[in-house]
């Protein structure tokens, strides 16, 4: 098998399943306990959440444990719209965002709050002079991936807070899922920010949401508190543990595993470009572990399911958009519905070996050629 689809999910850093499993057997005790494990747990999440706020540079910002970005992403945006109502019910966002988000604003909007979306330019980045037409005093929110998980676009994140910073009643959430842990990342002038450890070498079934110290937002689950007010449930000790190891490996490396991944992508770039019907709708803006293309005149899903009876792993649009339309991305950035149709991802790690893409490009000839044939 040939892993390429890295951006969906990535396999547990040994490190990390190790200490979960010791945390998960030797601190069990639910760390809202006044006993001694319970102190103990309590003290384990202390440490991991200082050692993320370390990692991300982020020391005034609150953590909050959730089940994934996708949990994460619902507090963030729900739990401003709900508490800042009064303020405003406008909210701007992009059509390159995750179902988490693009969900969430779907379903705001059918209990009466507006939504804009930014303009996307053909470089994949947004429209900021667009975002200062859209942005008024009755914004409560701007929501903008880092990175999007299709195209693997990185957005001006200092020029966006610039703008949303000049409107004292309006948020900035930033989904950074696809950037945390693969490049740098700059989270200062942030309210919100979300992301999760399986898509760097940590768990499933865990996510993170950093929230500025000054904002408030409307719980939406509600029953006990635990690690924090704004999420009820056990704590999941483990999961906060193995999630600051994860993060901590990942930064330890971030700069050598990005040049390594530069490396395999600009290779294999190369080797795809020669084929006629193939073109790219990743942009330079774009971080080379996704590399997203469109195979003149054949379906997305056709490609796919080709490369994967060769078992090789790649996705067409996010995993978490398993239906069967176009993509919205690739059609904001290209213009194009047949790209949009035929746009698929590869996603690479540093795991990533140079023999693997050999034997990926000698299967994707062969896919392309009995594919294209007419
Ligand atoms: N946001 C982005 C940009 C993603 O790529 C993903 C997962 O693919 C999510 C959110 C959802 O993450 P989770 O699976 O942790 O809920």
């Amino acid at each position: 098998m040939i892993y390429l689809d890295y951006a969906a999910d990535t396999p547990v850093d040994a490190q990390v399943l190790d200490l979960f499993c010791r945390i998960s057997q030797d601190a069990f005790g639910n760390a809202n306990g006044a006993h001694l494990l319970g102190k103990n747990g309590k003290q384990l999440i202390e440490k991991a959440t200082i050692n993320i706020k370390n990692q991300l540079n982020c020391l005034n910002m609150e953590i909050i444990y959730t089940s994934g970005a996708t949990e994460a992403n619902n507090l963030a945006i729900k739990g401003v719209a709900r508490n800042y109502r009064e303020n405003g019910r406008h909210l701007i966002s992009t059509c390159l965002e995750h179902a988490s988000v693009s969900g969430c604003l779907k379903q705001l909007q059918s209990i009466g709050y507006e939504i804009d979306l930014v303009a996307i330019k053909k470089d994949g980045t947004v429209d900021l002079d667009h975002l200062k037409e859209l942005i008024r005093v009755d914004t409560i929110l701007v929501s903008i991936n880092y990175v999007d998980s299709e195209l693997g676009g990185c957005q001006p994140i200092e020029s966006i807070s610039a703008i949303v910073a000049a409107y004292p009643n309006c948020f900035f959430h930033v989904d950074a899922t696809q950037a945390v842990g693969k490049i740098p990342v700059h989270l200062d002038q942030i309210d919100l920010v979300t992301f999760s450890p399986h898509k760097f070498f940590g768990l499933n079934g865990m996510g993170v949401l950093l929230k500025s110290d000054s904002l408030i937002l409307e719980p939406q689950i509600h029953g006990g508190t635990s690690t924090s007010y704004y999420r009820s449930g056990t704590p999941f000790t483990a999961g906060a543990g193995a999630t600051a190891l994860a993060l901590e490996l990942c930064m330890a490396e971030l700069e050598e595993r990005l040049a390594q991944v530069a490396l395999k992508s600009a290779w294999l770039k190369k080797q795809l470009s020669a084929y006629p019907l193939v073109s790219f709708n990743s942009t330079e803006h774009s971080i080379p572990h996704i590399l997203n293309l469109s195979v003149k005149g054949v379906k997305a899903q056709a490609f796919q399911a080709a490369l994967s009876d060769q078992e090789v792993c790649v996705s067409t649009k996010s995993a978490c958009s398993t239906d069967n339309t176009p993509s919205r991305s690739v059609l904001a950035v290209t213009g194009s519905r047949d790209l949009a149709r035929t746009s698929w991802r590869i996603s690479l790690c540093h795991l990533t070996t140079d023999s693997e893409l050999q034997e990926f490009m000698e299967i994707f000839d062969f896919c392309y050629k009995s594919l294209t044939k007419k």
